[in-house]
């Protein structure tokens, strides 16, 4: 059994692009590791978050993913914020980060790009990260393809603390699927589909009613051409497609493709608006069953509860490797 642990900022509607790359490898780890699936509320606040949204994408992420499937009794689900180890070992592990290592990060290169000014807190987000994975001595983090070059910091976070202090952290190993690492957006299939996209056409929210899903997927932008086939490198809008449909429907791309072969792309966007809505509706209607029941606070009290026993004796046994003097 192997320590996981992954979070979902609550930085707006989640995506198909966070459900693919993250969630669904959530639900199927959990039933044989020890998994930790957190709303990382802090890491959220390093873009300008509404006080009032944040509360509610909180909650609303915290809900879909038990929605999703994941079992708040077999798995800790929680509020990073509600455990002060990770800001604590945060600004531990920020003190072992080079800038130069910082400024290397795409994610930072990516959010800061034409803004004028840019939080500090935006820039240090991967010493954050690496504490939220290594606070568990986590051996597993199921992520998309974009948070790979994070995990590589947070490996190297871990070797230079093992070197500096003493062996304490495992190097946690990325879990990226081979197929869906990398959803794209629906209108520009060459930037990643992002819950944080103020273009909600550029996405399908999970929580998005069946005809906004359809209008979403017809409007959906495609290459020119007019055949099903799976070829990134010259057809990367179909090709990100098929890939939604592969991953949703079960079906190889092969399969896909031979489908649709020799038709246009009206009839497989026409399906494929169908294979989302059918996975999205069970989805929805579990979301808003939870909702309602209020259950959710209770989930994510017993969660924190649970992590925090290991999250308090790991930051412990790292502050006496550091040299912190015991409070006593
Ligand atoms: P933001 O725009 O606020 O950064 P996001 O959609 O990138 O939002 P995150 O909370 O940053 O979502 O990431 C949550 C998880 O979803 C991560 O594991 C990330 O790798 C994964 N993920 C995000 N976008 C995609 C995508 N387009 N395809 C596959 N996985 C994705
Ligand atoms: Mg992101």
């Amino acid at each position: 059994m192997k320590t996981v642990f992954s979070g979902i900022q609550p930085s707006g509607k989640l995506t198909l692009g966070n459900y693919i790359g993250a969630i669904k490898n959530f639900v199927s780890l959990q039933h044989e590791h020890q998994c930790n699936f957190v709303v990382v509320d802090m890491h959220a606040i390093t873009v300008a978050q509404d006080p009032a949204a944040l509360r509610e994408q909180s909650e609303s992420v915290a809900t879909l993913y038990i929605a999703a499937g994941i079992d708040p009794s077999k798995s800790n689900v929680y509020m990073q914020s509600h455990l002060p180890q990770h800001a604590e070992l945060g600004w531990l592990l920020t003190t072992l980060t080079s800038m130069g290592e910082l400024e290397r990060m795409t994610q930072f290169k990516d959010k800061s790009a034409g803004k004028e000014t840019v939080g500090a807190g935006l820039f240090v987000y991967p010493s954050l990260m690496a504490a939220d994975i290594l606070l568990f001595n986590a051996d597993l983090v199921p992520v998309g393809e974009d948070q790979k070059q994070h995990l590589e910091l947070t490996r190297d976070l871990a070797g230079r603390f093992n070197h500096r202090f003493g062996e304490f952290f495992k190097l946690p190993e990325p879990y990226i699927p081979e197929v869906g690492a990398r959803i794209m957006s629906l209108d520009d299939a060459s930037k990643k589909m992002s819950k944080s996209n103020p273009n909600e056409g550029s996405y399908i929210a999970l929580l998005d009613p069946p005809d906004v899903i359809r209008k979403k997927i017809s409007r959906a932008t495609t290459d020119s051409g007019r055949e099903v086939k799976f070829d990134p490198a010259n057809k990367p809008e179909v090709s990100n497609l098929i890939g939604i449909y592969s991953q949703l429907s079960g079906l190889s791309i092969a399969e896909v493709e031979q489908r649709y072969e020799g038709q246009m792309y009206g009839p497989f966007k026409k399906d494929l608006a169908e294979v989302i809505v059918s996975v999205l509706e069970p989805l929805q209607q579990r979301y808003h069953d939870i909702r309602q029941s209020g259950e959710i606070r209770e989930i994510l009290r017993q969660g924190a509860e649970r992590a925090e026993a290991v999250a308090a004796k790991n930051l412990k046994e790292i502050q006496h490797l550091m040299g912190f003097l015991p409070r006593g």
